[in-house]
């Protein structure tokens, strides 16, 4: 692997095309799999990921937002893209580019039913959402004489799925609540369908659903998460390698002395001569604040170095007393060791925000 020599983010392909291996051997044939790229592919970039999965044979692309569907079909995805969040100000955009709207409430159906008018089209393939649990997104069963009536009377637009989303699939304690879900949206997917006359696929599973939850495969699954890397239990990481290493360099060295103070607001002050690097990492490339004052670390050479002092816009310091090194060596933020999901523990948070909050300006280099 290529020493850094500036502030990178390097995604492992091969890694990446592995864990959709892994995904896809847990489905029965013929079960289409859904890539979740919303949010730049988790953070890695979302055109080289796309086009990646393409070859590697995936079915369907879902992003959260208009643009994001836009950007994908710039960059030549010609699969199915499912738009999960539309706003009805985007409506045109999605028809336009071929980008598929999920129908979550009558406003947007209205909206949606509309714009399709408008735009003189017919059998639009669009996707209708149930809430079953989650309360997010999505329909209820009162909704449905309603929703089917309107979708009947117009020739507009063609109901391609139906769909919901597990609240707590990578919990076991909470296996009752998710077998209700599973249940309650086979009755609601049975009703819809019925008042259609005709059956649209049926989708549910997110990566731990994929994992834990065989029943609710149904015609297609919707992953994410596992195809970066990670689970959401140590269990379900083991299947996984995560596809993203955030490297960069150190800039400087100091040495300070007692009573010496480190970084804004005097938030370090050392208690002993010590070593601190600064790196060229910080808030602005997804180092969060949080993360300062001991909190997060860094690895230098296979050592931990810890954040000393609050996490700067563009830099950080860390402390490297006990570890031999030079500016210009490199540092490792996370890989595929000291995983994004071990620095979001230090943080109480999640790898999914980790990975998302590494921000545009970071290069992404692809091996
Ligand atoms: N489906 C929907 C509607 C989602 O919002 C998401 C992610 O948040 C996914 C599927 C993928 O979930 P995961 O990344 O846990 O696989």
């Amino acid at each position: 692997m290529p020493k850094a020599q500036e502030t990178v983010l390097e995604i492992d392909l091969k890694a990446l095309r592995e864990n959709y291996q892994y995904l896809r051997s847990q489905l029965e044939n013929g079960v289409k799999f859904l890539a979740v790229v919303k949010a730049f592919a988790y953070g890695s970039d979302s055109t080289e990921i796309a086009l990646e999965l393409q070859k590697a044979g995936v079915d369907y692309f879902a992003v959260a937002y208009t643009s994001e569907g836009v950007l994908l079909r710039d960059a030549g995805i010609s699969k199915p893209i499912l738009v999960l969040h539309p706003q009805a100000i985007n409506l045109k955009t999605i028809i336009d580019r071929c980008l598929e709207p999920n129908l979550y409430n009558n406003k947007i159906l209205d909206a949606f039913l509309a714009a399709a008018a408008d735009e003189n089209q017919t059998h639009y393939p669009v996707h209708i959402k149930f809430n079953t649990g989650l309360n997010r997104l999505g329909f209820i069963e009162t909704d449905i004489p309603t929703i089917a009536s309107k979708i009947n009377k117009s020739r507009s637009i063609k109901v391609k799925s139906i769909f919901s989303h597990l609240a707590a699939s990578e919990d076991l304690k909470e296996r009752e609540f998710t077998l209700n879900q599973i249940k309650s949206f086979k009755a609601l997917a049975k009703k819809l369908s019925d008042a259609l006359g005709y059956q649209p696929m049926l989708h549910m599973s997110n990566t731990s659903g994929v994992l834990n939850y065989p029943e609710a495969h149904f015609d297609m699954v919707r992953s994410g998460i596992g195809l970066y890397g990670f689970g959401n239990s140590v269990k379900e990481n083991q299947h996984f390698k995560p596809i993203a290493t955030l490297k960069t360099i150190i800039s400087q060295i100091h040495t300070i002395k007692k009573g010496d103070s480190v970084g804004y607001n005097r938030a370090f002050v050392s208690d002993s001569e010590q070593r601190t690097a600064t790196l060229p990492i910080g808030h602005a490339d997804g180092i969060g604040r949080q993360y300062g004052k001991g909190k997060g670390y860094v690895m230098i050479h296979g050592k931990r170095a810890p954040i000393v002092g609050n996490v700067c816009m563009d830099m950080i310091m860390v402390n490297v007393t006990d570890i031999d090194c030079k500016e210009g060596d490199e540092v490792i933020v996370f890989d595929a060791t000291n995983t994004a999901e071990d620095l979001a523990k230090t943080a109480q948070t999640i790898s999914y925000e980790i990975l998302t909050a590494i921000s545009q300006r970071v290069k992404r280099v692809f091996i």
